[in-house]
């Protein structure tokens, strides 16, 4: 490394056990896991649950949470007392519970001052006959308050299927479930709060997990909007770069790249986020492959990313 690229924020990603995880993270991606039901990865985090350790570079030693509390600057002296976003790689080998986050300005009167949640998948891979669950098909919100109170549950949840390379943005107020058989990059807002709609009814340790079903109805938006969940997916072809630009909303801007060669780049956002997602190459002459997670800092200015690989870029 040089005195550039040991500005480079290499992060150590911290993973979880969970009860609908598999082991994709270690047989896809190499990741030490601590059993045969990891189900997340969670790559670029500050968050209090999974703080990522600096791996490499001027700032080893440091978590995210300290260079953001201490070091501002790296993220054009931003305000706000957390480290923006988080990123996730998610590994369902079993369906997660259908889910509703609130949007801030509930999160904040009924969370003790949260922030609420929005939050955007992008398919990695994904079983052949995978599906995913993103909106419901009640028409207003007596009826999404009457078929959860009925528990008329296949009415209810809007289920679609998926394959790989499939994008959707998940804004608050969006009923939504991970279900088995898929491997998902997730980019969010740094925020833990979920409401728990319905669990089909599973035991864990013989009981059903707590549900929050009057918050839920509470921000559950109706009807469901299609649109709110796709975004228009632009892709500009190059020489040695394909960009294609996934989502933009007011939390973050999230960009897929396709290198297959020498591109040249800038780095002039407060900061950038990448993740590997295939392949392998550099980045300014630092070997990077699929898995690998750094964080551009502010001022980096110019970037030559160099490969054959893809990588979700997010700022
Ligand atoms: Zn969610």
């Amino acid at each position: 490394m040089n005195n550039k690229t040991e500005q480079i924020i290499f992060l150590e990603p911290v993973m979880k056990e969970v009860l609908w995880g598999g082991t994709r993270l270690r047989d896809d991606f190499h990741y030490e896991i601590p059993s045969d039901h990891t189900g997340e990865c969670w790559a670029v985090s500050a968050h209090d649950h999974g703080d990522c350790a600096v791996a490499s570079g001027a700032f080893k030693g440091n978590t995210l949470s300290e260079l953001w509390k201490n070091h501002r600057e790296l993220f054009g002296n931003l305000e706000g007392d957390r480290f923006p976003l988080l990123i996730k790689i998610i590994d369902a080998k079993q369906d997660l519970s259908i889910q509703v986050h609130p949007d801030d300005a509930y999160a904040k009167v009924n969370e003790n001052g949260s922030f609420g949640k929005t939050e955007c998948w992008y398919i990695l891979d994904c079983d052949s006959d995978a599906t995913i669950v993103v909106g419901h098909n009640a028409k207003d919100k007596e009826e999404v308050a009457q078929m959860i109170h009925e528990g008329r549950w296949n009415e209810f949840i809007r289920t679609i299927p998926i394959k790989k390379g499939d994008f959707f943005q998940i804004n608050p107020g969006t009923v939504h479930a991970i279900k088995g058989g898929t491997l998902i990059l997730e980019t969010q807002q740094n925020s833990d709060i979920t409401y728990r709609v319905y669990d089909y009814d599973r035991l864990t340790d013989g009981k059903p997990r707590e549900l929050h079903i009057e918050k839920s109805i509470d921000v559950i938006k109706a009807p469901f909007d299609v649109d709110s969940a796709s975004s228009k997916r632009e892709l500009v072809k190059g020489d040695s770069i394909d960009n294609e630009a996934l989502v933009s909303c007011s939390y973050y801007t999230v960009v897929k790249q396709d290198v297959h060669g020498s591109a040249k780049l800038t780095q002039d956002k407060n900061f950038k986020i990448y993740s590997v997602i295939d392949g392998e190459g550099s980045i300014d002459g630092v070997d990077i492959k699929k898995g690998t997670h750094f964080i551009l800092p502010y001022g980096y200015g110019e970037y030559t990313l160099e490969g054959n690989m893809s990588l979700i870029c997010s700022y």
